[in-house]
């Protein structure tokens, strides 16, 4: 088979991408795994428009949009590899299909590794959170905990007290420098460097923190920074990648693969569903930009 573009993943970056080339009259083919990043969480936030859809209703809907464009087909399946072949690439699916495309957006978020704290994965997405922009909201004036094993992430904590005062800082055994420790008791938030030997929840909320040496404090929500990963296909196509583990783009989102460019949490902090539509929005328009002065360029010779 045959296409202008493949995109891998159906977030909401290679979603608006889609979108994107189905106006432009590209030929495109979206594959996605389906495994969103945010498949806990109960709602979306901070969409306009959107504001706490369910992921599942916000990638129905946008399946919907799609539909009206005979040029986008969408399949669920994996994509093991993508290759350079001439000047085409070529993309290996799981279930064996080799497609040839001109050009490939992966918008194939990232790989989230929460820290190793008994009972966290219970409450994930629920009541434990990585942004509270998304869903501070809901909680906001309860009890929270904020998990903060570096000066980084406990002086990010800070900003947590815009949504409550009954903030408790976590250092799950971590200690923190003097100048972060003051700051924090300036700002009235107390730290807990004792290890936690548990997160208690129930259906998904969490109700205290017991810490190891059998103390236990109230909790009704956990903000963590958990650590990140590419996804597996980003690794095995070898992509360059930043500081941060994210793949490398330029400023047409293109990759050190060239031909392959890449949108949403993939390439970018910081990361949220609306951002990460409006970078599949932005790649898709530099890539048919780029597709098209090749056509053009093609028949006028
Ligand atoms: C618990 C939680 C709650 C969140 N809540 C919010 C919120 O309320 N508001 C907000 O703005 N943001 C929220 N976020 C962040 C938001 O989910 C992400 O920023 C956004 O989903 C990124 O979109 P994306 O399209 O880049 O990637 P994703 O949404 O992660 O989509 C990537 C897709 O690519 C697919 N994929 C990966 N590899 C392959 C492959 N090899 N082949 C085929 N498909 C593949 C995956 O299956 C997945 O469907 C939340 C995140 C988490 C973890």
């Amino acid at each position: 088979m045959q296409t202008d573009v493949l995109i891998v993943g159906g977030g909401p970056a290679g979603l608006s991408a889609a979108l994107v080339f189905g106006r432009a009259r590209k030929r495109v083919l979206l594959c996605d795994a389906g495994t969103p990043r945010n498949a806990a969480a109960v709602g979306i936030h901070n969409f306009i428009t959107r504001d706490g859809v369910s992921p599942r209703d916000f990638r129905a809907a946008a399946h919907a949009d799609l539909g009206a464009y005979p040029s986008v087909e969408t399949r669920a399946v994996g994509v093991v590899d993508v290759v350079r072949a001439g000047d085409r690439l070529s993309v290996t699916l799981e279930d064996g299909t080799t497609v040839s495309a001109r050009r490939v957006l992966l918008a194939t978020g990232v790989v989230d590794v929460p820290p190793d704290v008994p009972g966290l994965a219970e409450a994930w997405g629920t009541s434990a959170f990585q942004c509270p922009y998304c869903h501070g909201w809901e909680v906001r004036d309860r009890a929270w905990g904020v998990l903060a094993s570096t000066d980084a992430v406990a002086s990010w904590s800070l900003v947590l007290r815009g949504w409550t005062a009954n903030l408790v800082l976590y250092t799950d055994g971590a200690s923190l420098s003097a100048d972060t420790s003051a700051k924090l008791d300036a700002a009235g938030v107390p730290v807990e460097t004792t290890k936690i030997a548990r997160l208690h929840s129930e259906a998904g909320h969490v109700h205290h923190v017991e810490l190891a040496d059998g103390r236990t404090r109230p909790c009704d929500a956990l903000f963590l920074h958990p650590a990140q990963r590419p996804t597996a296909l980003v690794v095995r196509m070898g992509l360059e990648l930043s500081e941060a583990g994210l793949v490398r783009v330029d400023d047409q989102k293109q990759s050190s693969m060239p031909g392959v460019h890449v949108a949403g949490d993939a390439a970018a902090h910081p990361q949220g569903a609306v951002m990460a539509a409006s970078a599949g929005v932005f790649a898709a328009a530099m890539m048919n930009h780029a597709l098209t002065l090749d056509d053009v360029a093609g028949r006028l010779r």
